[in-house]
């Protein structure tokens, strides 16, 4: 097996080293256009006061919102509560599950990225009471608060899929980037391993919304390139597979991908639900709308999951109670300003929020400011002033040294933010700043200093 952390065949296909000493001076710019650059700091004086904020989750919503309250707020007592040490850079998991980028460079410490002067509770939220302003952690300690910000992220509700079992991933033509650092480095030996011969190879989509929705695209794009660099191309048949009647949920990225999956003679099958794989005979089920079942064998599956919120706020008295959100027990925010719509005192960031589109780091990295200065106009006893547009952006990995840079709004509005870039040609740039650009913005965001 090929060392997973190898950049061989990077450096065969471009070097971006060579590149960047090129290309450094113009995309740098180009990166403070997208909104990279370091933001203003808020001129007024920090809010004196003794409000007891409680953040559910330290993942990049957590953290950000954590950094930007204890610069905003002068006494407040904040506490995050998250028994994760490890942060993982996730949106660089499609870089490593590709045999890009080693492993490592996924891997941070959330001590690292916390602010000073706030308590952090290595446990998780067993129970939300927003009647009572608590929370309830798995050890049974009781947590009140004035102000709650819920920033749990999502589950990868890998349960619904009959036989499927995360730790597989790697082996017997097993792939799927979702679940951990580990599980985009497994993917990429199997996808390795894969590639060596060609095959089969079975691409698939749920129904359900997804954290960057663009990632199991990603994936696909990323496995022609590899099956063709590795002369194995022709010796293959990548097909995908998707639960729902489209792809991607904004119409023009929707048919631009599949225009070039034409192209790149990567059938389509709609409608076509994973429900069931037998990972030691490598076939896998997938059902119809009308419940029609066809079983496939494959050489090598990519398995993207279905997604929900999490238990605790699933079963919490914060998701929407009706609706299209109420199923995945999404939390019942108001879109714009991302404040619960029936419990003033609480906000949701992230992943987590019942909102349309919007699961994506740099999601985040717009909204944190915006949930920052609603909740501390909320604690000043104002109307929260800002509004959020649903701002979410994904580079589309297209082969090596190749990318889309697709940024949207709720409405799927194409919103780009540089006017070089074309949201639909392929850009050198935007893989740039993918593959060296974005994990130092991200790193940015946590610290609350974009
Ligand atoms: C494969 C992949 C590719 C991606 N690509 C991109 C991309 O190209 N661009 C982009 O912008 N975004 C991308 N993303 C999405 C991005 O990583 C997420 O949208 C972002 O991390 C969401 O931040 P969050 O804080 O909501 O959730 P997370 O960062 O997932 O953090 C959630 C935190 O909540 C904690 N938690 C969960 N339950 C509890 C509990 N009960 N109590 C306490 N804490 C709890 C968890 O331990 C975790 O630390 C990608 C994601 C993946 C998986």
């Amino acid at each position: 097996m090929t060392d997973p952390h190898s950049r061989r065949h990077t450096q065969q296909a471009f070097d971006p080293d060579r590149r960047r000493l090129l290309f450094g001076a113009t995309v740098l710019p180009l990166a403070a256009g997208a909104g990279l650059a370091l933001a203003p700091r808020r001129a007024s004086a920090a809010l004196k006061t003794s409000a007891r904020i409680v953040i559910a989750g330290s993942g990049l919503g957590g953290i950000a919102t954590a950094n930007r309250l204890s610069r905003e707020l002068d006494g407040a007592k904040i506490t995050i509560v998250d028994r994760k040490e490890m942060h993982n850079y996730q949106p660089g998991y499609t870089l490593v599950a590709t045999g890009i980028w080693p492993v490592e460079k996924v891997v941070d410490r959330n001590a690292d990225l916390h602010p000073s002067g706030i308590e952090w509770v290595r446990e998780m939220v067993a129970e939300f009471d927003p009647d009572g302003n608590a929370v309830v952690t798995d050890s049974g300690r009781r947590i009140e608060y004035d102000f709650l910000v819920v920033a749990t992220g999502l589950h990868l509700d890998y349960a619904q899929i009959e036989g499927m079992d995360v730790d597989a991933i790697g082996s017997n033509g097993l792939a799927s980037v979702y679940p951990s650092h580990l599980a985009a480095q497994a993917t990429w030996q199997a996808m390795d391993a894969f590639r060596a011969k060609g095959g089969e190879a079975l691409m698939t989509l749920p129904a359900t919304p997804l954290k960057c929705a663009g990632a199991p695209l990603k994936m696909t794009f990323m496995l022609v390139d590899r099956l063709r660099e590795a002369g194995t191309r022709s010796a293959s048949r990548v097909e995908f597979h998707s639960a729902l009647g489209n792809v991607f949920s904004v119409e023009r990225i929707n048919q631009d991908v599949l225009e070039r999956w034409e192209a790149l003679d990567v059938p389509v099958t709609f409608n076509s639900k994973l429900v069931a794989i037998d990972i030691g005979a490598r076939r896998a089920s997938f059902t119809s709308p009308e419940g029609e079942r066809t079983e496939l064998g494959y050489d090598f599956i990519h398995v993207v999951p279905p997604m929900r919120a999490p238990d605790v706020v699933k079963n919490s008295p914060l998701p929407w109670q009706e609706g299209g959100f109420a199923a995945g027990g999404w939390l019942e925010v108001d879109k714009e300003t991302l404040r619960h719509r029936r419990y003033p005192n609480v906000f949701g960031l992230g992943d987590i929020n019942g909102t349309p589109r919007g699961k994506t780091a740099a999601t985040v990295k717009k909204s944190a400011p915006i949930v920052t200065r609603n909740l501390v106009d909320v604690i000043a006893g104002k109307e929260p002033a800002e509004r959020f547009d649903g701002y979410t952006s994904c580079p589309l990995l297209l082969r090596e040294g190749s990318a889309l840079l697709v940024e949207f709004d709720y409405e799927g509005r194409l919103t780009p933010s540089l006017p070089m870039i074309d949201p639909l040609q392929d850009s050198y740039f935007a893989w740039l700043m993918k593959y060296r650009l974005l994990k130092p913005a991200y790193i940015a965001v946590a610290k609350g200093r974009v």
